[in-house]
């Protein structure tokens, strides 16, 4: 047969490519397996396709599999197929040649790119498939023969430029693909792929859910010694005895269970738990499930849970997110962010696109228009799952908002989209019942006659919320206010503008005027303004003392029992979010608000009537500074020089006693 060995050169772009490809393209040697296995079950898929719509065909399709073989002397791995096999001429155009449009301008276009991370996401674009097994092999030998052909072909290559063909006879139908191992130690760190250990791992990651059986020959004990002896957790019986069994006992290496190709109607709820315990490495059961398949010009197949515990990493900057991408069942990437905004980064598991490339990469995920709108439908099905559940099973509800509100929140400032659909989800304390928390659709359900705002308060914690002078005129007209203490709310509460028509409004900013709500707006305004008058001396001394520490001093119409009280202007930063600010180390000019004093307070009433007395008494600065000192602790505030607010407090009451 050697007579009939012809020699031929790679068609030019594909050498280019053979060269990029084996100078590490991939930083990842061990996907060449997952391609390889990737080829084989394309090809058992076309060899049954076509046994099926060509009756003629005569071939035998009643075990297409996969099949793994380890020669530890020869240092080869074999990959094989019983599946459609190539002819002569189909070797030369798919192997030989890459003849995917556009080829030659992409490659002008890394060889251009400087830098390995741009060119790694260029590379993306082709299907390098086959020519990955040059990452790991040093040359490669080809058995392929056509279903419905006589003869078979000898295809063999060091990925050099050149490939060898030769005609064969007597193979069987379908494709072997013969790697010849590099050294195990050489310069590019290779992983010892004739270890039975590394081609379970591998073929578990990448290809566990590949529809056809991936099988190997159970490892021997015993005679020869050159055995691993890892493996014995493979299903069936125990090792055989090398001298009985003449054919080797086949383990087969992947589940096959591709679950979200199959309908919902045939999954069972344990087969989803079971699934998203592997994928989540999760103990408990998930508390939503999303499965879904979208069929048209992009196909693909979505299994999604929500877990039931947040995880702990939830807030960590290395939160990675959960959602897997494959492509037409193979194993492509985890953490796909592409296909799940950051705040829904707690959800897990899987998305089947059928139209993409095996070799896409995050950069181009990134960009690319039909995972886009991927993406937006997941959100939507994620959280009409959640809406769901909000809507029928309020118990189950406030588990899940307790354990992943905070980053729901998150999305109420990243994904404009769904605001409408985030703020019916948000869930929150308010003063309207202590025990239980309120959405947005209860409270305005409850709102007051001629409100038209949704109060609430930000803070540190419920109780510094609760007890803030600023609460005092609300609860005393019993409007109800919401409590916000999650560190987001602080964020979300600026960019939303309204819930369902009524504007969200922060009790510690601006102006209030709940009398004007009650209906003697006449009677309220001539009170107003007899209290100006008696104040007009005392409010801009007042501005003048504390004139470093607040840019105004007015009166209130907030208060019922506190003396003073700190507010902000509607734009102004509030004392927490200053203080998270400060927290992560950035620069925040000091933020000078209102003081508000209540002009029914005796302490205010007595400041008065001493300041009318003597203006110039030294003592009033310092009663000044108490008062304003006083309110910040009110609000949860940080004094800025706490052991003079002390000393002053001491000598004040010393003199009282
Ligand atoms: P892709 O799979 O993206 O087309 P590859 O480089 O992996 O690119 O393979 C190129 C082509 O070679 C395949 O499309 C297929 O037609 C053919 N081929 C590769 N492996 C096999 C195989 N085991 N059996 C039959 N055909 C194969
Ligand atoms: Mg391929």
């Amino acid at each position: 047969m050697g007579s009939s060995v012809e020699t031929l050169e790679f068609q030019a772009e594909t050498r280019q490519l053979l060269r990029l490809v084996i100078h590490s393209i991939y930083s990842n040697k061990d996907i060449f397996l997952r391609e390889l296995i990737s080829n084989a079950s394309d090809a058992l898929d076309k060899l049954r396709l076509e046994s099926l719509t060509d009756s003629d065909l005569d071939a035998d399709t009643s075990d297409l599999h996969i099949e793994l073989e380890v020669d530890r002397e020869a240092r080869t791995l074999t990959v094989r197929d019983n599946g459609i096999g190539m002819t002569r001429d189909e070797l030369v155009e798919l192997i030989g040649t890459i003849a995917k449009s556009g080829t030659a301008g992409l490659l002008e276009k890394i060889k251009e790119s400087k830098d390995a991370a741009a060119a790694q996401s260029l590379i993306g674009q082709f299907g390098v498939g086959f020519y990955s097994a040059f990452m790991v092999a040093d040359r490669v030998t080809l058995l392929t023969r056509r279903a419905g052909t006589e003869s078979g072909t000898r295809w063999e290559s060091d990925g050099e430029g050149t490939y060898q063909l030769e005609p064969v006879d007597g193979l069987p139908v379908g494709t072997s693909v013969i790697l010849h191992l590099k050294p195990v130690d050489g310069e590019d760190g290779l992983a010892d792929y004739l270890s039975a250990w590394k081609i379970r791992q591998i073929v578990k990651q990448y290809s566990d859910f590949i529809r056809w059986p991936i099988r190997m020959a159970r490892e021997r004990t015993g005679a020869t010694g050159q055995v691993t002896g890892t493996d014995t957790d493979a299903d069936g019986a125990g090792a055989t005895d090398g001298a009985e069994a003449a054919a080797p006992e086949m383990d087969t290496l992947n589940s096959m269970k591709a679950l979200w190709a199959r309908p919902r109607s045939e999954v069972t709820e344990a087969e989803y738990h079971e699934f998203y315990r592997q994928i989540s490495r999760d103990w408990l059961d998930p508390a939503e499930t999303v499965h879904m398949r979208a069929e048209g010009n992009f196909e693909y197949e979505a299994l999604l849970f929500i877990p039931s515990p947040a995880p702990l990493d939830l807030f960590s900057r290395e939160a990675r997110g959960g959602v897997q991408l494959y492509v037409k069942r193979v194993f492509i990437m985890d953490d796909c962010e592409a296909l799940m905004p950051n705040y829904l980064r707690f959800v897990k598991g899987v998305v089947d696109a059928h139209d993409l490339s095996l070799n896409i990469s995050r950069e181009i995920l990134q960009h690319d228009r039909q995972i886009q709108a991927v993406r937006r439908r997941l959100v939507k099905k994620v959280l009409g799952a959640v809406k769901t559940m909000q809507a029928k099973d309020a118990e189950r509800y406030r588990k899940l908002w307790s354990q992943f509100g905070r980053v729901l929140k998150e999305g109420l400032v990243e994904d404009a989209d769904n605001t409408e659909t985030l703020l019916e989800l948000v869930s929150a304390p308010s003063t309207h019942d202590p025990e239980a928390t309120t959405t947005l659709r209860e409270y305005v359900g409850r709102m007051k006659e001629g409100q038209d705002a949704i109060y609430y308060l930000t803070g540190e914690t419920r109780s510094v919320v609760e007890n803030s002078p600023h609460m005092e005129a609300f609860a005393a007209k019993g409007y109800e206010v919401l409590i916000l203490t999650d560190p987001i709310d602080e964020v979300w509460v600026e960019q939303v503008p309204a819930f369902d028509g009524h504007r969200l409004q922060s009790i510690a900013k601006g102006q209030v005027d709940l009398d004007g709500a009650s209906g003697d707006e006449q009677e309220a305004d001539g009170e107003k303004a007899r209290r100006e008058q008696d104040f007009a001396a005392l409010l801009p001394w007042l501005g003048e003392a504390l004139s470093e520490q607040v840019k105004q001093v007015r009166l209130s119409s907030r208060l019922t029992t506190s003396a003073a009280c700190i507010v902000g202007d509607a734009h102004d930063m509030t004392p927490t979010l200053e203080k998270m600010y400060r927290a992560m180390g950035q620069q925040v000019p000091p933020v000078r608000r209102i003081l508000e004093i209540n002009p029914a307070h005796p302490l205010i009433t007595g400041l008065r009537a001493a300041h009318a007395a003597d203006a110039d008494d030294p003592a009033l600065a310092e009663i000044a500074e108490l008062v304003y000192g006083g309110a910040l602790l009110a609000e949860g505030g940080d004094l800025p020089d706490p052991a003079r607010f002390a000393r002053l407090l001491t000598e004040r009451l010393t003199r009282a006693l």
